[in-house]
């Protein structure tokens, strides 16, 4: 028998005028999938993983977003392995491209300097894509507007614990816009102006500023410097309000102009990162603890022998990195005096 308790149910509050579900207790949720006709191998194995660990249970919809056309192969064998229904999306083209102020020349110099530099991806142009694609454009795709949650899934991952309650339905329940499992310190060269230019932002635009905010979470300095930390996106359950929201929207507007996603090699994690820890309260933010999550190259195993049993994890404790020195998870506890929630009594909600 397992100690850990299913939640209740919340009560139902889809805010949105279109219904995906029949089922009056779910929201619009998604699964939600960027991914490459090239890795339809990884995204199945992910999908069967996913399927066993949570989605058996919940049966969500999982939906799939392409810079080109996915492939008939692709769909059907994505289908079948999705128990919920699955779309498949081809992203407008001008959510994946340069915005007509980028300086074309300036990008491909970056480029160059960058591969020279020998920094991972540094000579990528789609990467830059897809990094804006994820900071603020994926969220304008026609088919997500009535979307309320998303939980951002992507090809070769893995959980490697069971999910053993509806982290869909827990946000809502708790009214939280944001959900993150790995926290970790970004390569400084991909970034060296973003820090300055959300610093830039917020003196036009004081009122961003959330009050009980994170920003202890992003600066050890009272705001001089950042500290690198940042919500490892390739994971993330979110809310689509936080970023259709006029302060996410002028913030991204702002770095977008600033050039930085073409002229360095900004990421998405650490803009939605500094745009959750600062412009939203603390509380409004979840970290969803002891999934075994893996992504190349860290891992999450939660170190408590019993949790593992509980959750019939598949991994070893010791290659965890979540509560590891270098990782920045223990910062976001200590922060909010919160005590760290990976023993058998901290996974009863
Ligand atoms: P990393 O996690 O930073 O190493 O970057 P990934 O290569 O994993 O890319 C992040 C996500 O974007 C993954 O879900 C990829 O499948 C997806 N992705 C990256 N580049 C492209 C692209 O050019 N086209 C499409 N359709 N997806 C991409
Ligand atoms: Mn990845």
């Amino acid at each position: 028998e397992t100690p850990v308790k299913v939640m209740q149910e919340p009560p139902f509050q889809n805010t949105s005028k279109t219904n995906l579900y029949h089922d009056k207790r779910k929201g619009n949720d998604v699964l939600l999938t960027l991914v490459r006709n090239t890795e339809i191998d990884q995204i199945v194995k992910t999908i069967e993983n996913f399927e066993n660990n949570f989605n058996s249970k919940y049966h969500y919809d999982w939906w799939f977003m392409n810079d080109e056309d996915f492939t008939q192969e692709f769909q059907e064998r994505v289908e079948d392995a999705v128990s919920g229904r699955t779309k498949f999306i081809k992203i407008p083209e001008e959510l994946w491209s340069y915005p007509d102020y980028i300086d074309r020349k300036k990008a491909d110099a970056s480029r160059k300097a960058y591969s020279d530099a020998n920094i991972m991806y540094g000579d990528s142009e789609s990467y830059r894509f897809m990094c804006r694609f994820n900071s603020g454009m994926f969220y304008k795709i026609p088919e997500l507007e009535n979307i309320e949650y998303y939980w951002r899934i992507e090809p070769g991952t893995k959980f490697n614990c069971e999910i053993t309650y509806d982290v869909f339905q827990y946000m809502r329940k708790y009214n939280k816009l944001y959900a993150f499992n790995m926290a970790l310190q970004e390569d400084v060269r991909t970034i060296p102006t973003l820090w300055n230019a959300t610093m830039e932002f917020l003196e036009k635009n004081p009122r961003a500023i959330s009050e009980n905010n994170l920003a202890g979470f992003v600066s050890d300095d009272h705001s001089n410097s950042y500290n690198l930390c940042h919500f490892w996106s390739n994971f993330e359950i979110a809310s689509t309000e936080f970023f259709k929201s006029p302060v996410y929207e002028t913030y991204f507007d702002f770095l977008d102009h600033k050039g930085g996603f073409f002229y360095e090699r900004w990421g998405d994690a650490p803009v939605h990162t500094l745009a959750v820890s600062l412009m939203l309260p603390a509380n409004r933010v979840h970290f969803v603890a002891n999934t075994g999550y893996y992504h190349k190259p860290n891992r999450d195993c939660p170190p408590n022998d019993e949790l593992r049993d509980a959750l019939h994890c598949q991994c070893n404790p010791h290659n965890d990195f979540t509560w590891h020195k270098y990782s920045c998870v223990h910062k976001f506890f200590s922060l909010q005096n919160l005590v760290r929630p990976d023993s058998l009594e901290h996974i009863s909600m």
